[in-house]
């Protein structure tokens, strides 16, 4: 029978998903995305997975599916990779009269030796803020090779046969080396595949975007590059924080905080930014905040200049929090700020409460909402 083609809408509604592998992420992403209370059942999960579990946005069952899994549920989705498991789960779903979805993954058709690599910036988080061109290679992907950074959302609308292979790096926590990431997309394209690395923001601000070209084009392997919209800028911009303005700011400078002033391995010079007048926009520096906001007034910057902290920028989990230097770390341990988050220095900041009406309704409200 042709299945009927429908747009379910699941909204607050409790969705199960069985499975915890690439085929389970995909479904995951599109369900999140859609609003849905998604459990996992699954005894191991990809690290894009765990990411959101660990961030409160989706429950998990750390364990084989067992009958009674699909209780309350609304619609299922048996993507275990064991097409027994998956049956029992469809069994079961048809017997509770609930909606349920295989896994589609499909062998992918026989492909043209014309494989080749686009790394493309995915944009910071809303599936609408990639770029034309990087959907367009996304539509024609054979393989995409996937951050827990980039949209998750872009996910769902792949094509059945289109492989997707998670390549987070968690903070702290689990994550695919850069090597074997840089041979996955050499191996796929040298295949015949082409491959898209999806990856968040743009793909050349701290995104180690240029090692993998690198690595692409040391093998011969044909590679583009899509640029993306960095978080740098469009996160503050959600935010209502605009990162010049003109008769304020004439400069933006970008740091990442990965490693915190006073480091040996730090490259940042933090008395030159203590003395900057301008914006400061600080990436992968939460867990350093405090000791970066000391070291920019110990170098001349008032305590009293205005910070905001956007976390989870673009997503609907988006907070904004109003701070001042002095005040920053105490914010970020009170108001337990988790990566991912972006914050910013400087007059800018107290332009906010004014949220740009690209932002929607939903943005405007957190920036408003959260604002001192
Ligand atoms: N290439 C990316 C940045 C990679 S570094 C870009 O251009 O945006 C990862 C850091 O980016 C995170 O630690 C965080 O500081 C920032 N970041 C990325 N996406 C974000 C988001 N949606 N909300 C807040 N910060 C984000």
């Amino acid at each position: 029978m042709t299945p009927y083609p429908a747009e379910l809408q699941l909204s607050g509604r409790r969705v199960v998903v069985v499975g915890g592998s690439g085929a389970a992420h995909r479904h995951v992403a599109g369900l999140v995305a859609a609003g849905a209370r998604v459990t996992l059942v699954a005894p191991a999960l990809t690290p894009a997975l765990e990411s959101l579990v660990a961030a409160g946005r989706v429950d998990r069952r750390p364990r084989r599916y067992a009958t009674g899994d699909l209780d309350g549920a609304w619609f299922a989705v048996a993507a275990t990779g064991d097409p027994a498991v998956d049956a029992v789960v469809a069994r079961d779903a048809e017997a509770a009269r609930i909606h349920y979805t295989w896994d589609e993954t499909r062998p992918a058709p026989d492909l043209p030796s014309s494989g080749g690599v686009v790394l493309v910036g995915g944009g910071p988080g809303d599936p609408g803020l990639i770029t034309v061109r990087g959907q367009r290679a996304l539509d024609e992907a054979d393989v995409v090779v996937v951050d827990h950074l980039a949209p998750q959302g872009l996910l769902s609308s792949l094509a059945p046969h289109v492989e997707v292979v998670d390549a987070s790096k968690l903070p702290r926590g689990r994550a695919m080396a850069q090597e074997r990431i840089n041979e996955l997309l050499v191996a796929h394209a040298r295949a015949g595949r082409r491959v898209v690395r999806l990856k968040g923001g743009d793909p050349f601000v701290f995104g180690r975007g240029m090692e993998e070209l690198e690595a692409c084009t040391a093998a011969g392997v044909p590679v583009e590059v899509v640029p993306g919209v960095t978080s740098a800028v469009a996160v503050p911009a959600l935010a209502g924080v605009p990162v010049t303005h003109r008769g304020l700011t004439h400069e933006f400078v970008v740091v990442s905080g990965h490693v915190p002033p006073g480091d040996p391995s730090s490259l940042v010079d933090w008395a030159a930014l203590g003395r900057l007048r301008g914006t400061v926009v600080v990436l992968m520096g939460v867990d350093t905040a405090a000791r970066i906001a000391e070291a920019l007034v110990e170098h001349g910057r008032a305590p009293a200049t205005p910070v905001a902290v956007v976390v989870d920028g673009a997503s609907p989990t988006q907070r904004v929090l109003r701070t001042t230097l002095a005040g920053l770390g105490a914010t970020m341990a009170h108001e337990a700020v988790r990566p991912p988050a972006v914050w910013v220095v400087g007059d800018v900041v107290d332009l906010a409460g004014t949220p740009s009406p690209a932002a929607g309704p939903r943005v405007a409200e957190a920036a408003v909402g959260n604002s001192r």
